[in-house]
């Protein structure tokens, strides 16, 4: 299928900083697709130049099969920075004043999207009156009117309290049930892992993986063992079934296995079998966070 997006070999400097370095990746259609990486990674920049708010010095990309026109990018819904709402005007005033500005949307639309991120019932209360929480989520309204088909937030439950960020990662769930792709940037490994299908690793402007977030970020059983004869309990548990991987290290031989599937007993019933005595049978677990670690450092 042809992705929604597709960036081929991008890169971006101010002056003398590389924000991009020659970075591509494809964004499927119907993806949660997090650009993952800490601050300065060149996410911002990224999906500023995505939308056509920033020139990238060279590479090329492609919405939806096509090079960007005014045409696509009413196909495209964005919030990069929180809107400039008005105080003392209402939600629904607000969004009248966003619908005029952006050409997108009308009357029926604004009552729409207000259901959407649950703010009808307070749709008539002025702005200043919304937790952080709701005003955001009237932001996401608001990128929400004409109906985009693909939805671009930048940090979307950056400052928010854990309720304002539930809500909000719930949303976009259910943003993503009735099919619209997201792209969003994020810092947080955990949010990535809990609410995006697919992930873009960022450091230093570089693309370091990127791919469907079970795959980027699998998490692994790590079983460590050892017997007084390395070698010989190496070349056995070569033949062992289930295993993704094997490594000697020092003394120790090290089997990764799928999350959740490392068979102890059996291993250790199967050495014995062997003739092979262990003085050392360890289940550890290798977090997503040793994993983010080992991406994003040197
Ligand atoms: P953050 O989460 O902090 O926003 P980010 O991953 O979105 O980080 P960018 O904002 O894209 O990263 O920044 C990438 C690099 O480019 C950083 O080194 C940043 O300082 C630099 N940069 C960004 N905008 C400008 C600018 N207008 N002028 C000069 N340098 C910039």
């Amino acid at each position: 299928m042809q992705p929604i997006l597709s960036i081929e070999g991008i890169s971006k400097s101010y002056g003398n900083i590389q924000a991009l370095q020659n970075v591509s990746y494809e964004v499927p259609k119907g993806a949660v697709f997090g650009l993952l990486g800490p601050n300065g990674s060149g996410k911002t920049t990224m999906l500023s130049i995505i939308l056509d708010v920033l020139k990238a010095n060279t590479g090329t990309f492609n919405w939806f099969g096509k090079p960007g026109s005014p045409e696509t990018r009413k196909r495209i819904g964005s919030l990069l920075e929180t809107p400039n709402f008005y105080h003392y005007l209402s939600a629904v005033d607000n969004l009248k004043i966003t619908c005029a500005i952006s050409g997108r949307g009308n009357d029926q639309a604004i009552e729409d999207v207000l259901k959407i991120v649950k703010l009808y019932e307070r749709k008539n209360s002025r702005f200043s009156t919304y937790s952080l929480g709701m005003k955001q989520r009237l932001a996401i309204g608001a990128a929400l009117l004409g109906n985009p088909e693909v939805l671009l937030f930048d940090e979307p439950t950056n400052g928010l309290d854990p309720v304002g960020i539930a809500e909000i990662r719930e949303l976009i769930r259910e943003l993503s049930k009735q099919g619209k792709t997201i792209i969003m940037a994020s810092h947080l490994l955990d949010e990535v892992e809990k609410v995006c299908t697919h992930v873009a690793i960022m450091k230093r402007g570089k693309l370091l993986a990127a791919g469907p977030v079970n795959e980027v970020l699998a998490n692994e059983d790590i079983v460590e063992l050892s017997s007084l004869h390395a070698s010989d309990l190496k070349l056995a548990l070569e033949n062992f079934p289930g295993y993704s991987s094997i490594q000697e290290n020092g003394e120790l031989i090290q089997l990764y296995f799928p999350i959740g599937t490392a068979p102890m007993e059996e291993l250790n019933r199967y050495c014995f079998e062997k003739g092979i005595v262990l003085n050392q049978l360890l289940l550890k677990k290798k977090s997503l966070e040793t994993k983010f670690f080992e991406l994003t450092n040197d």
